[in-house]
C-alpha cells in the first residue's frame, strides 16, 4: 500500500472544522499553489480553501498529491512528540507540562526606551533589535495595530529596523497571525526572519521544519514565543469594556493582564475589569488549546510573577541560549536567577496544567497531562 497523502481534506476534517485550529495560519503560509486563504474578519481566525470547486473541504492539488498544508499545522496528529524529539531529541517527560527548558530567568531591557515600551521587561524587542543588529536575523514578524490604533485592531507586519520594532512593542490581549507577514517580508528581501508568536503560533516553524513542509521552513531564523492561556474575541471592546464599563477603544492608552484586565485610558484614568467577566469573549481557537508555555519556542517569554517590569525568560534550544548569554555579557540586558521569584515558576506550572487539560478526548492523546 503507498503511504496515505495526507493534504486539506484531512486538514478541514481533523483540525480546522473539529476546534483544534489555533488560527495560527502555519498551514496558509506553508500551500505552495497558494490556494489557502485566512479570515480574520467577524471574529474568525481560521484558514480557508480559495477554490469552490471541490467544496469548502476539497482540494485538487491535496489530491493530486500535494500534503504541505498538513506538514505545516501544528495541530495535526502527533505534532507535539514530533518536535519535541526534533528540537530536544526527546519527548517531554511527565513533569515537564511547560515544555522542555534549558534555563528559566528573570530579564529586562539596559535601554530605557524599549523598556519603557515593552510590556514586561522588554526582552522581546531587545532581542529583535540585538540580533537585527548582529546579523542572526534581517526581519521579524511582528503585531502592529491597524491604522492610528484606535481600533485596536491588531495585525500581522514585518518589523526591519529598531524603529519598526518599538513601534510593535507592548501586548495586544486579541489574535494576530504574525505568521501571515512572511511572504511580506520575503518580497522585502528578508532571509534570516524571526517569528514573535503565541504558543500555537511558535510551534509552526519547527514542525514545517520536522515534516518537511517545504523551503518555507528555511528562512525562519529564530522563534520568540508569548506564553499565553487565551485571546479574545475583537468583539470584547465594544460589547464588555465599552457597553458595561463606558471605555470606548479610541479612548484606550494601554492594557495588560495581571490577575484582572487592566485598561489605562488616554485621559489618564486606570480601570480594572474581573477576568471572569472577560471569559465569554474567549476566542474559539483558544478553547482547545494545551500549550501555555510556547513550548517550541527558542526563547518563551512571559508576564506572570511579583515583577512587574521584568520578563519571565524561558529558555529552550541551543541558540536561545547563546543569544540570551551574549546579550547578558554585553550589557544589552539584564537578568537574575528564577530562584528570586518561585511563585512566578510555580504559576507557569500551575497554568500550563490547566492549558494541558482542555485538549480534548476525541484527538489523539499525546499533549493531554502524563501521570507522573
Ligand atoms: C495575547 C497575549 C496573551 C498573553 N498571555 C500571557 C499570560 O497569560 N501569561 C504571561 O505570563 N504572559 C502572557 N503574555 C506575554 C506577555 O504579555 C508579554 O508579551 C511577554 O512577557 C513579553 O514581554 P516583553 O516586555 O519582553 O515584550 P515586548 O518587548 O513588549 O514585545 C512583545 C512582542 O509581542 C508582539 N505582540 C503583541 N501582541 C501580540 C499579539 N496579540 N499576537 C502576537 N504578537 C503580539 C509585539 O509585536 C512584540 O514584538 C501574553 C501576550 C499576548 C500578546
Ligand atoms: S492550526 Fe494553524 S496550521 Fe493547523 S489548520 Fe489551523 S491555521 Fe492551519
Ligand atoms: S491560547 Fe494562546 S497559544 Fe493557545 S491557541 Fe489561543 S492564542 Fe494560541
Amino acid at each position: 500500500m503507498p503511504p496515505e497523502k495526507l493534504h486539506w481534506k484531512h486538514l478541514y476534517d481533523e483540525v480546522v472544522t473539529s476546534g483544534l485550529c489555533t488560527g495560527c495560519a502555519g498551514c496558509v503560509v506553508a500551500c505552495p499553489h497558494d490556494v489557502l486563504g485566512y479570515k480574520d474578519t467577524e471574529g474568525v481566525y481560521k484558514p480557508l480553501h480559495l477554490e469552490e470547486e471541490l467544496g469548502p473541504g476539497g482540494c485538487g492539488h491535496g489530491d493530486r498529491g500535494c500534503t504541505s498544508c498538513t506538514r505545516a499545522c501544528p495541530r495535526f496528529r502527533a505534532w507535539e512528540p514530533e518536535v519535541d524529539q526534533f528540537l530536544f531529541g526527546r519527548p517531554r517527560s511527565a513533569i515537564e507540562v511547560e515544555g522542555v527548558t534549558k534555563d528559566v530567568i528573570l530579564t529586562r531591557a539596559s535601554d530605557d526606551k524599549v523598556h519603557e515600551l515593552g510590556q514586561d521587561g522588554g526582552l522581546v524587542s531587545a532581542i529583535l533589535i540585538w540580533a537585527l543588529e548582529h546579523g542572526y536575523i534581517d526581519a521579524a514578524l511582528v503585531s502592529y495595530l491597524e491604522g492610528d490604533g484606535t481600533t485596536w485592531k491588531a495585525i500581522p507586519g514585518v518589523a526591519r529596523s529598531r524603529e519598526d520594532i518599538l513601534a510593535a512593542a507592548g501586548s495586544r490581549y486579541t489574535y494576530s497571525a504574525n505568521t501571515m507577514a512572511y511572504s511580506q517580508a520575503v518580497e522585502t528581501g528578508a532571509e534570516k526572519i524571526a517569528l514573535v508568536g503565541m504558543s500555537c503560533q511558535s510551534s509552526v516553524p519547527p514542525v514545517m521544519t520536522v515534516r518537511k513542509a517545504g523551503k518555507v521552513a528555511r528562512r525562519f531564523a529564530l522563534n520568540i514565543g508569548l506564553l499565553c492561556s487565551k485571546t479574545f474575541d475583537d468583539a470584547i471592546f465594544e460589547e464588555l469594556f465599552e457597553a458595561k464599563y463606558g471605555l470606548p477603544k479610541a479612548e484606550i492608552k494601554k492594557m495588560n493582564i495581571k490577575g484582572v484586565f487592566q485598561i489605562w485610558m488616554k485621559n489618564g484614568d486606570y480601570h480594572e475589569v474581573p477576568l471572569k467577566e472577560c471569559h465569554q469573549w474567549t476566542r474559539e481557537g483558544c478553547k482547545m488549546c494545551p500549550d501555555f508555555a510556547a513550548e517550541h519556542a527558542d526563547i518563551s517569554t512571559g508576564g506572570i510573577g511579583k515583577f512587574n517590569d521584568w520578563t519571565l525568560t524561558v529558555i529552550r534550544t541551543d541558540l536561545g541560549r547563546e543569544i540570551i548569554i551574549k546579550m547578558l555579557e554585553d550589557g544589552t540586558i539584564q537578568g537574575r536567577p528564577g530562584d528570586d521569584d518561585p511563585g512566578a515558576i510555580a504559576l507557569m506550572r500551575k497554568l500550563s496544567i490547566k492549558s494541558r487539560k482542555r485538549w480534548p478526548d476525541f484527538a489523539l492523546p499525546e499533549p493531554k497531562l502524563i501521570e507522573a
